[in-house]
């Protein structure tokens, strides 16, 4: 068997969808390595969108009219579009759309755990969570009178799979861990993870926001009970994300929210619901975000998603080495291999990240810096902040050079 490298990527064909790339600030060339944060949106997603409102735009839920009867075809088939994407089996019946991977979080946290969590039950998180999952399990699991657990992260940012042995338990009720990590870039062991929560007969949650758009995700391989996502990483619109729940879990929790599009019967004493997934999905919904995402995974299926990853590792090597060779710079998370994904975090001697990044931004680099939405995980690696660039499938290598360029800038301006 050959095991060739996939193809690299055409990044001047690609770019091309997206005007955006060519814009400049006091005549630089704009250089985005925020894809971590968001990606941009290439045309064929843009004009999905634009051409769902010039020409099918109505309410859905099955209206009587043309226009309704459209919107809400194109909206129930992007359900099952986005779940095949992800390899999940029974499409429109195991995905629903929500507003983004933190409102995912906050259904199951909500639904599941409030009816299912009380004292002597653990919920089992990593130290590299995002405060999504994070700062959502420890309310909720303090509400139900629940603890949390969290699995060490070591020293080179990988998960200490000795410690998730021991912390996974009888006690656990649900393991909620993070496929890619956003501030460390380390790729996580989820099957390994889901098969410990399943033989302790947890549940498993595993927050996808960085895997789907840079790697193929096959929640069933993963044996995943839930999965989420964001629409506004992965070439799609803001507005829209997803969650992915195996049927019969789905079908047998209460809603979250409340209201129109997701009743079967109504009376003034009592009522209740439609199927799965309109009955998580109350009110007017992200119909044309709907439309774009599933334009986002055709695009990206044309694409490739194992080219996506060879590319993102690709960049995250050459900036990894580009990076390390700055005096005064510490990167985080693991060497570049298959457990690292595009994006690259670090901290320089005497310069704060918020330096790091304004020094970027006057040489039209835009990367972020911040705690990233991991403040604990800060914590344990004794910074307050760091910046991180990240990368996605229109970036190239040439783009590390003004990164590089704009990091030795600010260490000779405050080192
Ligand atoms: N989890 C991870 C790992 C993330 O990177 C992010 C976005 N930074 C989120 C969750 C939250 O995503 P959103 O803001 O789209 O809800």
């Amino acid at each position: 068997m050959s095991h060739q490298r996939p193809d690299a990527l055409d990044v001047p064909a690609i770019r091309s969808a997206y005007p955006i790339l060519e814009r400049t600030f006091d005549g630089t060339q704009l250089v985005y390595l925020d894809n971590a944060a968001t990606t941009q949106t290439p045309d064929p997603v843009v004009d999905a969108m634009s051409d769902y409102y010039r020409e099918t735009n109505a309410n859905v839920h099955r209206g009587i009219h043309h226009l309704s009867q459209e919107a809400s075809i194109a909206y129930e088939e992007a359900h099952d579009r986005l779940a095949e994407f992800v390899g999940a089996s029974g499409g429109r019946r195991e995905l629903v759309f929500t507003k983004n991977t933190t409102e995912s979080e906050n259904m199951i946290a909500h639904a599941w755990g409030l009816r299912e969590l009380g004292p002597g039950d653990e919920v089992v998180l990593t130290q590299m969570e995002h405060h999504a999952s994070l700062v959502t399990w420890q309310q909720v699991a303090m509400r139900a009178g629940a603890d949390v657990k969290y699995i060490r992260v070591d020293d080179d940012g990988r998960l200490d799979m000795d410690h998730a042995r021991e912390v996974i338990s009888d006690d656990t009720a649900m393991l909620s861990a993070v496929h890619v990590s956003n501030t460390l870039g380390t790729v996580n062991p989820v099957s390994e993870l889901v098969d410990l929560a399943h033989e302790h007969d947890a549940l498993a949650f595993i927050d996808g926001a960085q895997a789907v758009p840079t790697r193929p995700v096959d929640v069933e391989a993963i044996d995943a009970d839930f999965y989420a996502f964001s629409g506004h990483k992965m070439a799609g619109p803001t507005g829209i994300g997803c969650l992915y729940g195996k049927e019969d879990l789905l079908a047998d929790l209460d809603p979250y929210l409340y209201g129109g599009g997701m009743i079967r019967k109504v009376t003034y004493d009592e009522s209740s619901w439609g199927e799965v997934p309109w009955k998580f999905e109350a009110g007017t919904p992200p119909i044309a975000e709907a439309v774009g995402l599933a334009a986002a995974a055709d695009y990206l299926d044309d694409i490739g998603m194992e080219r996506v990853r060879a590319h993102e590792e690709r960049l995250a090597a050459a900036a990894y080495d580009a990076l390390s060779g700055i005096d005064g710079l510490t990167i985080y998370g693991p060497e570049p291999g298959p457990d690292r994904a595009g994006l690259v975090s670090f901290s320089m001697e005497n310069v704060h990240a918020h330096d790091l990044a304004s020094i970027c931004n006057d040489h039209a680099v835009a990367i972020r810096a911040g705690d990233h939405c991991t403040q604990p995980l800060h914590d344990t690696l004794g910074v307050s902040a760091t910046a991180r660039a990240s990368f996605y499938v229109y970036n190239s290598v040439d783009e590390i050079d003004p990164l590089v360029e704009a990091v030795e800038d600010a260490r000779a301006l405050f080192a």
